[in-house]
Parts: C-alpha cells; sequence; structure tokens
C-alpha cells in the first residue's frame, strides 16, 4: 500500500493498514514525516519529540517513510501503479484561503502556514529558502483571524 501524504490521516491510516498486514509505504513531499504535526503546530503546543517518537515506532513495526518526494513530480502515478496495490491520497490541504482586499499584494504579508512551518523548520535546524525566511523578529505584527491558527501565530510572535 501507498499512502501520499504523512499528516494525521496518512500516519492513521498507515498504522492502521500495516497492523492488518499491509505492507506499508509512506511518501511526503517534506524532509520530515508529520504533516501540519510538525510544520504547522507550533512546537510550544505539540513537542517534534513526541511526533518523532511515534513515526519512530511505526518505523520500527515496519512501515517505511519516503521523504522529500512530491507525489506526481518525482515519482508518477505509473510508478505507484506498478508497484503497489493501492494508493491512498492523504495529502490534506496546503492551499491558503486568501482574502480578496484592497493592498493584499503589499509585502509583507503571508498565510499563517507560511509563518508557522518557517518557525518550525527553524527549531529543527531544516534549511529554509530565502522567500521562506519569514520572522517577526522586532516587526509590529498584526493578525487577522481570531481562531486556533491565529493563536498559534501569536504564541509564536
Ligand atoms: C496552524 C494549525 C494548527 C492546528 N492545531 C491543531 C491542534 O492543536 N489540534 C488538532 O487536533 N488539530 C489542529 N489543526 C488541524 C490539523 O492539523 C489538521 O486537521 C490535520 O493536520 C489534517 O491532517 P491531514 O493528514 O489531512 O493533512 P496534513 O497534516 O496537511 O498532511 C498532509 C501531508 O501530505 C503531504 N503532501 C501533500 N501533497 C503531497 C504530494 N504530492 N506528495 C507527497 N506528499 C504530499 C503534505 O506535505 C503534508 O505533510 C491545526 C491546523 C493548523 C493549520
Amino acid at each position: 500500500m501507498a499512502v501520499i501524504g504523512s499528516g494525521p490521516a496518512g500516519l492513521a491510516a498507515a498504522d492502521r493498514l500495516n497492523r492488518m498486514g499491509f505492507h506499508v509505504t509512506v511518501y511526503e513531499k517534506d524532509l520530515h514525516p508529520g504533516g501540519i504535526l510538525r510544520y504547522g503546530i507550533p512546537n510550544f503546543k505539540l513537542d517534534n519529540r513526541i511526533v518523532d517518537r511515534r513515526i519512530d515506532l511505526m518505523k520500527e513495526e515496519g512501515i517505511v517513510f519516503e521523504c522529500g518526494i512530491v507525489v506526481g513530480r518525482d515519482i508518477s502515478y505509473n510508478y505507484l501503479k506498478r508497484h503497489f496495490a493501492s494508493i491512498l491520497l492523504t495529502g490534506g490541504s496546503c492551499q491558503p484561503r486568501d482574502l480578496d482586499i484592497p493592498g493584499r499584494e503589499l509585502s509583507g504579508i503571508y498565510p499563517a502556514m507560511a509563518y508557522l512551518s518557517a518557525q518550525n523548520k527553524r527549531i529543527i535546524g531544516e534549511p529554509l529558502f530565502v522567500e521562506e525566511d519569514i520572522t517577526a523578529r522586532d516587526k509590529n505584527v498584526v493578525i487577522i483571524g481570531g481562531g486556533d491558527t491565529g493563536s498559534d501565530c501569536l504564541g509564536t510572535a
């Protein structure tokens, strides 16, 4: 079985399928598995060591993780079809909901996940491209949206 995406959905499915006796390979485009568990939710709310511990247990149980691979770019559907009996799509939602308002095109305005994943990458020592390197240091910050994601941005800033 091939599982595309290693967020909570992919991890839960991989775990269940593995327990049922299937050979499971999880493909993940990021360098580390976990999806939003690792790259979205701030470390002060969910320590990366907890995610690592769970992934390590899953590896010991036989699940294979192939990270840094974008399915559809680095490997094709035809490749997966040749090598796996079933393919599970658990790619999450990578599109931010934008605001169509005057001034949105100005610099220094980011979707929450771009900001939160930059900080999480910094914590785990992952290299950041210049355009990814977003920080609130020495800036005045406005957060639009007062829900859980806004509160994660607030805590991070
Ligand atoms: C900022 C934030 C904070 C949150 N806090 C909480 C919380 O505290 N508690 C809670 O219960 N929920 C929280 N949530 C919600 C929760 O994180 C999501 O509901 C959950 O992560 C969705 O899981 P998923 O596996 O569907 O997607 P994701 O976690 O997004 O995982 C999808 C994975 O698929 C990978 N992927 C996508 N396309 C490809 C491809 N082509 N090839 C290879 N890999 C691919 C992505 O890189 C990603 O790793 C939060 C969400 C956000 C954004």
